[in-house]
């Protein structure tokens, strides 16, 4: 190689400090570089420049966007092809494969929505579902056999040894539906004791009809009544990515806890049956007060027949009282 500067053949190479600005950042990297003997310039050398590039963009990406092993990670779990990957989150083929090869730098969008689906692996159906136009019937289905239908989501992410059990009304969990439930019955807030229990009459109602629950939690038996287990860890983990909102008011020395819905309710994910169900649940019980709730669910097989603190099996759903 000739340096462009002086004219010299001689070149030697050395680990080189970059610091470069990339869409208004500043990254800093060190790689290896040809050198001029003569004059110490940058020499062109093809391999070099290559490894320095993808470098930046690395540095980058880990810094600022999402790298391209976690891009590569997604979507091997979602089992899709680059194609149908590609359309879902709304970006030409190759635009995709040059993010997963690390030689370019994602658009802010892009980072966003990948980073989302890094996060909460479900919002892949909302954007499946906005997006439904740009598929042909066969890829449409193909996406509902992978990811739509049966939970598959949470198959492919979440729990791998999921066993179904009469506390688990024979259902998988679903997160997604959880939440969706969460947003429906609070509409557009609720107090958390109502809310709790307005869960268990929707899911034990539709296992007294069906044989299944809905969303396949498990309830125990508090103080307060029948609960979903571990509805703290529930409702914090919502609240953490943002799509509720959990608030403690005072009035009069009450404490008042409050649950608000922040993301959207989306219908899609339930049968009508289980929509069927959900409204019922709430429109039976839109006027009671929490109190009352607690009350009439104490009422209850469910409740009478479990000891304190112990799960509550959805064959007692056979003596509901609605
Ligand atoms: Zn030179």
């Amino acid at each position: 190689m000739k340096c462009d500067i002086c004219g010299g053949t001689n070149t030697y190479i050395k680990n080189y400090k970059h610091e470069y600005t990339i869409k208004g950042r500043n990254i800093e990297f060190e790689s290896e570089r040809c050198f001029c003997i003569e004059c110490n310039s940058i020499v062109y050398d093809q391999i070099l420049d290559n490894i320095a590039s993808e470098k930046a963009i690395d540095t980058y990406n880990k810094k600022y966007g999402i790298c391209k092993e976690k891009i590569i990670e997604l979507r091997n779990k979602y089992n899709l092809s680059l194609e149908l990957f590609a359309k879902i989150i709304g970006c030409a083929k190759k635009t995709l494969i040059s993010y997963e090869k690390g030689t370019s730098i994602p658009n802010d969008n892009y980072i966003i929505i990948l980073n989302s689906l890094l996060s909460n692996p479900l919002l892949i159906i909302d954007l499946i579902e906005s997006n439904k136009g740009q598929f042909t019937q066969k890829e449409y289905s193909k996406l509902q056999d992978k990811l739509i239908q049966n939970n598959n989501i949470n198959q492919l992410f979440f729990d791998t040894d999921f066993e179904p059990t009469v506390y688990n009304g024979y259902t998988r969990l679903n997160k997604n539906k959880v939440l969706n439930m969460i947003l429906f019955l609070a509409d557009t807030t609720i107090l958390k004791t109502k809310l709790l229990k307005e869960m268990f009459y929707s899911d034990f109602l539709y296992y007294k009809n069906t044989g299944a629950s809905i969303t396949g939690l498990e309830y125990a038996k508090i103080t307060h009544g029948p609960v979903p287990d571990n509805f703290d860890e529930i409702i914090s983990a919502y609240v953490e990515q943002g799509l509720i909102d959990y608030k403690i008011e005072y009035e009069n020395d009450y404490e008042n806890h409050k649950i608000s819905s922040i993301d959207k309710f989306n219908k899609n994910i339930f049968l009508s049956d289980e929509l069927k169900i959900l409204e019922q649940v709430k429109k039976y019980f839109e006027s009671f007060t929490s109190k009352q709730i607690a009350e009439f669910s104490h009422m209850e097989k469910a409740f009478t027949e479990t000891e304190f603190s112990k799960k509550i099996e959805y064959d007692y759903a056979f003596y509901l009282s609605l």
